[in-house]
């Protein structure tokens, strides 16, 4: 790849700048744009990251002119993640398995479909030296990031799996999908009202269902759920720390904000672009001040 300019310096666009992105609907909350050109200046890549708003019915040209116009990569976000699958030529196992597809790669002209939403949740987990192969763990949720997170908890070992979700329907389906995949692993599903009793005896908890989502009043589980030594993962990024981890870190667990994950899944996906590690540190340094209500 080509050098740009000096960190903190205007980009400089040239005649070899490669263009990559992120395609949703709508597409101007995201701050992968903001993180991944940060990333490619920070490693003086020749390279710029742009906002894609695409409709769901012109997904399949958009994937088809991105490719055509030489595109390096794009991530993929609300709500083409599961669309997305049949208009990349190749899907990872990973991917398959969770049933979408949140970054794609483009080489020769070829596009590949990767999912970095399951690893990236583990990165900041392992960040902690958690012992997923000990954990016993609560998942709060049963939608498309409970799906993502599990697959990855699963395949890093997590001896005990518990799903709690308002719909419980739901998440039995979601358990019959891991069994068939890792049919050796403890995991069910419960009633959402057995959720409080299942998340205290937990090491670790993690929040996939969208409660918290700008609502810093909603409480998803009470106080009496929480203890020290104990891990609560919140997906949830807005606002950075959500009444849940609030009432957790009262009560002396170890918390982890939903932006760990999305500086993770990120992390993930340019890794896949560059072979390069990600500045994960001066990432978060960036995007921790534009949560302007985060206590
Ligand atoms: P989704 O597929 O729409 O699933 C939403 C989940 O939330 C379902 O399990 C749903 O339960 C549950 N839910 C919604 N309202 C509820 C309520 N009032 N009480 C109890 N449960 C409720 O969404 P998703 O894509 O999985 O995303 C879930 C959350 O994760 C969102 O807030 C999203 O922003 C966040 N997320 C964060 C990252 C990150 O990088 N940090 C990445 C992906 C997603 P039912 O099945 O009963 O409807």
């Amino acid at each position: 790849m080509a050098m740009s300019s000096a960190v903190g310096m205007p980009l400089a666009i040239s005649g070899t700048t490669r263009l990559y992105g992120i395609m949703g609907h709508p597409v101007t909350h995201s701050l992968s744009p903001m993180m991944q050109t940060f990333a490619f200046q920070q490693h003086h890549l020749d390279c710029v990251y742009l906002p894609f708003p695409v409709l769901p019915a012109q997904l399949a040209e958009a994937v088809a002119g991105a490719i055509a116009l030489g595109v390096g990569g794009f991530n993929i976000t609300i709500p083409h993640k599961e669309a997305i699958v049949p208009h990349v030529d190749e899907v990872s196992a990973a991917a398959r398995a969770i049933g979408a597809v949140n970054t794609v790669q483009v080489r020769d002209g070829r596009s590949i479909g990767y999912n970095t939403d399951g690893a990236g949740s583990l990165q900041p987990l392992r960040a902690l030296q958690l012992p997923l192969t000990e954990s016993a763990t609560c998942l709060l949720g049963a939608g498309g990031a409970a799906r993502a997170v599990a697959m990855a908890l699963l395949e890093a070992g997590c001896p005990v799996l518990t799903l709690a979700n308002r719909t419980l329907a739901r998440a039995e389906r979601l358990v019959a999908v891991l069994q068939e995949h890792f049919p050796r692993v403890q995991v069910r599903a419960v009633p959402f009202a057995e959720a409080a009793d299942v998340a205290r005896q937990s090491d670790l908890l993690v929040n996939a269902t969208s409660v918290g989502l700008h609502n810093a009043g909603e409480t998803l589980l009470p106080d009496r759920c929480f203890h020290p030594g104990q891990v609560v993962y919140d997906l949830v990024y807005r606002p950075l720390y959500t009444p849940l981890l609030q009432a957790a870190r009262r009560c002396g667990a170890t918390i982890i904000p939903g932006l760990d994950m999305l500086i993770g899944q990120g992390a993930a996906a340019f890794q896949l672009w560059t072979g390069l590690p990600f500045p994960v540190e001066a990432v978060r340094r960036l995007l921790q001040p534009l949560f302007a209500t985060a206590s």
